[in-house]
């Protein structure tokens, strides 16, 4: 049975990249039909915070990613929570130390660069193994000016070798990767050790993540050799390494760029539906000649060895649009509810579910929402299409954009507008019979061209130069509040 999870670092605020790290392993979880286990990785005090822990759970139920084993829902591996799990890692390491696939090292940083650079050796070239076969002579020596040793892992000499789901056979050279940190001189387990101790732990045998972590990977496998011997692991887990997100120009999308922020996503309105979708064309896609897919869809088609390994790019519009696209597929009301607290957040209605709103304003959105459902592409544009509807002012005050359509010929088409409107009954109030005689007095008899007969009246009626459908707009509003809002304008 595939064992995928996702193990993210409580560190700033949900991202893009973390959302489809965690979307491919749910995808894979569910399509093979194994489990996801959802762990964090929170060894590191100074950088991990409980405010993005909570984000990251909110982030994953928000969207709808479940998983079988794990925070809040536990499981037979748990705790799985990274700081509740020392007492394992110290453990483990106390054993890798004893079989000797671990050694105490006492070099400094600034005495490794020392040495390098006396023997001609690149700067990158990283730790030089001096520490491997100290004597017991020459440790005490170090622990007796004070020093306290980290411990590190002994890498074989030899090329290691791995198939990745995604990129293919890959090899590291031997004496590429050198012998590496697992236990800092303090006693803090490293991510080095922890990583892969949890996943032998519980029993990952596919490990999916970004193409950022792939040079650790040769450093985990003989980690789970020794683990292995050691009777900790049962077997090599399979590893996936997802392409790179990108950003703007040739840059890669950082955690910090705006665009990269899961939240400011939802605020500005993306449903779980569309962000999802888009997300998964990031290294994957359904059909060449198909972009819009349910998570249903993508759960049944999905095979990590179909993602791509070249970059993908992060592409804002194409995003929004797939959004839109998800958002014509809700169900109305379903729409309406998701719009709600869009609404209510620019105050536009008085609360921000269904069942507490007035008798008035329930009517208007259910008469509204089909107008405005198929003409928006973010959820925070609901308020915009709908403010000129839910309010009762008999004047709005065009926007910038609104004035420019504004001609000379404006306050004659009013006048006309408004002498045609009046005579009209309450209940004769339709948008055909609107359109009708709308038609006829400002274009058949007042000679306008359908633009500068209809520009101002759609001003007049929402402010704007865009908004939902004028006729029935008008119908929602009523006569008395659409003739005000003529006679406001002409004013
Ligand atoms: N905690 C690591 C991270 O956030 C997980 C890396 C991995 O998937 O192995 O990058």
């Amino acid at each position: 049975d595939v064992r995928v999870r996702f193990c993210p670092s409580p560190t700033g605020t949900p991202h893009v990249g973390m959302v489809r790290t965690a979307l491919f392993n749910w995808a894979e979880a569910r399509h093979t039909h194994g489990r996801f286990v959802f762990r964090i990785e929170d060894t590191d005090a100074v950088r991990d915070s409980e405010e993005s822990y909570q984000q990251i759970i909110d982030a994953l139920e928000w969207l709808g990613i479940d998983w079988d084993e794990g925070i809040n829902v536990g499981g037979p591996d748990g705790p799985y929570r990274q700081s509740e799990r020392f007492d394992i890692y110290q453990d483990v390491a106390r054993r890798l130390f004893e079989a000797g696939y671990a050694y105490e090292s006492y070099s400094t940083p600034e005495e490794v660069e020392a040495r390098n650079l006396a023997a001609g050796r690149p700067k990158a070239f990283g730790y030089d193994g001096y520490d491997r076969d100290l004597t017991e002579e020459q440790k005490a020596t170090f622990r007796a000016e004070g020093r306290k040793p980290a411990l590190r892992i002994r890498m074989p000499d030899e090329d290691i070798a791995f198939d990745d789901l995604i990129r293919g056979h890959i090899e590291f050279k031997a004496g590429s990767v050198p012998d590496y940190v697992i236990v800092r001189p303090n006693g803090d387990p490293l991510y080095t050790l922890t990583n892969p101790v949890d996943d032998a732990m519980m029993r990952i045998n596919v490990v999916l993540r970004g193409e950022d972590l792939l040079s650790s990977t040769p450093r985990q496998i003989v980690l789970y050799r020794y683990l292995m011997e050691l009777g900790v692991a049962k077997e090599m887990p399979l590893f996936g390494h997802m392409p790179y997100v990108m950003g703007k120009g040739k840059k890669k999308l950082s955690k910090r760029d705006p665009e990269s922020n899961l939240f400011l996503h939802r605020d500005n309105g993306f449903i779980p539906e569309g962000l999802l979708n888009y997300l998964a064309l990031l290294g994957w896609s359904i059909a060449s000649d198909r972009d819009i897919f349910t998570m249903d869809e993508m759960i049944e088609k999905f095979d990590i060895r179909d993602v791509k390994a070249n970059p993908a790019h992060f592409d804002i519009d194409k995003a929004i649009s797939i959004n839109a696209e998800h958002i014509r597929m809700l169900d109305p009301q379903d729409f309406l509810n998701r719009s709600l607290p869009y609404l209510r957040h620019q105050g536009l209605v008085s609360a921000d579910s269904w069942d507490a709103l007035t008798e008035r304003e329930r009517e208007i959105l259910t008469a509204a929402g089909p107008l405005v459902q198929p003409r928006v592409r973010l959820l925070g544009e609901v308020p915009g299409m709908t403010a000129s509807l839910l309010g009762t002012e008999g004047f709005i005050e065009p926007d910038e954009d609104a004035r420019k359509q504004l001609k000379d010929s404006a306050a004659e088409v009013l006048d006309k507008a408004i002498a045609a409107l009046e005579p009209v009954s309450g209940d004769e109030w339709h948008a055909d019979a609107l359109h009708e005689l709308l038609d006829k007095a400002l274009i058949e008899d007042g000679g306008f061209k359908p633009r500068l007969a209809y520009g101002p009246v759609r001003v007049a009626m929402s402010g704007r130069r865009v908004s939902p459908p004028l006729f029935e707009s008008m119908e929602i509003l009523g006569k008395d509040l659409s003739v005000a809002r003529l006679k406001g304008l002409r004013a």
